[in-house]
This record gives C-alpha cells, sequence and structure tokens, in this order.
C-alpha cells in the first residue's frame, strides 16, 4: 500500500482535502503502507510559500505525519514539483521520442482564436491539432533554436478509455472527448495531468486517493500511463464535501478550512473523528473511535459514493 497526499499550495486546506488526507493516512497506517507528501506548487501564479506553510501545519495540527521524502534538518520533508522538472523533462524526452507527444508552437493568442470558433459552432472546444502534423525533425531543430513551444501529448485514436474506480465503479469516456493535451508548458513547466503521473509512476503509488473533481482528468492520466508502458494505480475518487444546503462546501457555510477550525479552539481529535465518518462508517453506531482503531477498521471499499454533508456548527458541539 503506497499512497500519497498531493496537496496544491494555493490557499488553506480545506476540510474536504483535509478528509483526503486523513483517508490516506489511515491506509497506510492501517496496513502498513507508506505515505508521501507532494506539492503540486507548478502553478507559478496561484502558489505560494504561505499556503504551503499552512498546510503543512495543518496536517501535523491534525497528526497526519508522512513515511518518506527529501531529508529536511533529519525529517521527511514534503516533495515539491518545482524541484523535479528535471524528472518531468526527462519522460517527456521519452513520449516525445516514442511519437507519443509533439511540439506545439501555437500561440495563446492563435488557441484563443480556435476556442472561439469551436464554441461559435457549437464543437467541444479542443486543440484542433494544427501542430500534429509536424515533421518531428524539423520541430525539433526549431525548439533547439530557441523557439518557444509547448510539448503535447498526441491522444491515439480509439472509441474508449475506461477505469474502474474504487468507490465509483467503472468509468468510460469517449475519446472524442479528449483533444491532443500539454504535457509541458512553453514555459517548461509540466500541466497538472503529466507532473501526476510522473511522479505516482516514479513514488510507485500503488493507489491514488483524491476528490471526485479529478475524475474528468483520470482518463487522460489513464492515456500517458499507456504511452509510458506502466500500469496505472487503483483510483478511489471521494465525492464532495458539502454545507448542510447541499451546496459545496466553502467559506459562505461558516468555516470550511481546517486554519479556521484550529482557530475556533477546536480540537484536532474532534475535527478528525469527524471528517473521517463523512463518507465512511465503521458499520454501527459507534461515533467516537481512536485514531488506531480508525485505521484498523479503515477500508476504501467501504467509503459511500454520496456525498458527505459538513454542519460546521454541529462540529462546534462536540
Ligand atoms: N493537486 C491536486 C489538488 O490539490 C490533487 C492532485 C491529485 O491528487 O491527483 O487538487
Amino acid at each position: 500500500m503506497r499512497v500519497r497526499f498531493a496537496p496544491s499550495p494555493t490557499g488553506h486546506l480545506h476540510v474536504g482535502n483535509a478528509r483526503t488526507a486523513l483517508f490516506n493516512w489511515l491506509l497506510a497506517r492501517g496496513q502498513g503502507g507508506t505515505l508521501v507528501l507532494r506539492l503540486e506548487d507548478t502553478d507559478e501564479a496561484r502558489s505560494t510559500v504561505a499556503s504551503a506553510e499552512g498546510i503543512l501545519e495543518d496536517l501535523h495540527w491534525l497528526g497526519i505525519d508522512w513515511h518518506e521524502g527529501p531529508d529536511v534538518g533529519g525529517e521527511f520533508g514534503p516533495y515539491r514539483q518545482t524541484q523535479r522538472l528535471a524528472v518531468y523533462r526527462a519522460y517527456a524526452d521519452r513520449l516525445r521520442d516514442a511519437g507519443h507527444a509533439y511540439y506545439c508552437f501555437c500561440s495563446p493568442a492563435d488557441l484563443e482564436a480556435a476556442r472561439d470558433v469551436a464554441v461559435r459552432e457549437g464543437r467541444t472546444p479542443q486543440y484542433a491539432g494544427i501542430c500534429r502534423h509536424l515533421d518531428p525533425v524539423a520541430s525539433r531543430a526549431r525548439v533547439d533554436a530557441g523557439e518557444p513551444a509547448a510539448l503535447r501529448f498526441r491522444v491515439p485514436a480509439e472509441i474508449a478509455v475506461t477505469f474502474t474506480d474504487v468507490v465509483r465503479g467503472p468509468i468510460t469516456t469517449d475519446i472524442a472527448m479528449i483533444g491532443d493535451f500539454v504535457l509541458l508548458r512553453q514555459n517548461g513547466l509540466p500541466a497538472y495531468n503529466f507532473a501526476v503521473v510522473v511522479d505516482d509512476v516514479a513514488m510507485r503509488i500503488s493507489l491514488v486517493v483524491r476528490g471526485e473533481d479529478h475524475v474528468p482528468n483520470t482518463p487522460r492520466q489513464c492515456l500517458i500511463y499507456r504511452a509510458l508502458g506502466e500500469t496505472p494505480p487503483q483510483f478511489a475518487h471521494l465525492s464532495l464535501v458539502l454545507g448542510p444546503d447541499h451546496a459545496p462546501l466553502s467559506k459562505r457555510h461558516g468555516a470550511s478550512s481546517v486554519a479556521e477550525f484550529r482557530a475556533r479552539g477546536i480540537l484536532p481529535e474532534a475535527l478528525r473523528n469527524y471528517l473521517v465518518l463523512l463518507g465512511w462508517s465503521p458499520g454501527n453506531d459507534e461515533e467516537i473511535l481512536p485514531i488506531e482503531e480508525l485505521a484498523r477498521r479503515f477500508r476504501v471499499e467501504d467509503v459511500t459514493r454520496s456525498a458527505g454533508v459538513f454542519d460546521p456548527d454541529k462540529l462546534a458541539w462536540m
């Protein structure tokens, strides 16, 4: 059992993400596995150092530790994607050399114009494949001469991509819905889908537990695994955490981040216990379980498909 928690440091640790971290931690803890923490900080415009520090502090406060990572003063630090750019480049070269990826010289303005036309004509806006048929040797020469280019994945002509989700069952996506997508941006930074697959391969992750907002990304990731000749991990996508009005939990419900609950004086055990029971049940009506007992009994197969409803005010009474 090798699992990971991979937050993007673009804000406070949301309660839904804290639950994802906790589920991964319980799996590793209960089954003698390994949890890896990975900060997905390649979004230059939105990632901040303060957010990364806040997330680490919140995890620490919740009692969530991890079992592997770069040495930081004798402790395991998180992996940071911005420190792994050479790894992504090496995998990108492999995909390019095998013909699974090609250089794309389209400017943001070209792409936007093409997207507008597609929307106007009622088509799914996806890359029109302008650079797909360029001669790879000539493209390589342009890049070597300093011309900016992104690297795009060549989506194969197939009917469908299917994966079986531990929580949601088989999920099939029509490949026509997936246009050739970017692996490396013009600035050399990896796109989310690419970095996540490279890291999950390199870190030998066996089970990916994350929010259901990533279900639409998973078919793209499956295609990258296949092109790399790697077996995908198992996937378990957790339903969203909703507020009492059944809208996704957000600030307007009062409190939605771990930091806010800490500031209210909630005990970490109370928040942890509340979060675990949001989408998982011990099979009877026990409501408060010691953490070791939770770890022993927690199974990802028992996570419910229905969304967890989180009531910040109810937690205040525990
Ligand atoms: N960094 C992503 C996020 O915070 C998660 C990626 C993943 O778990 O695959 O939503």
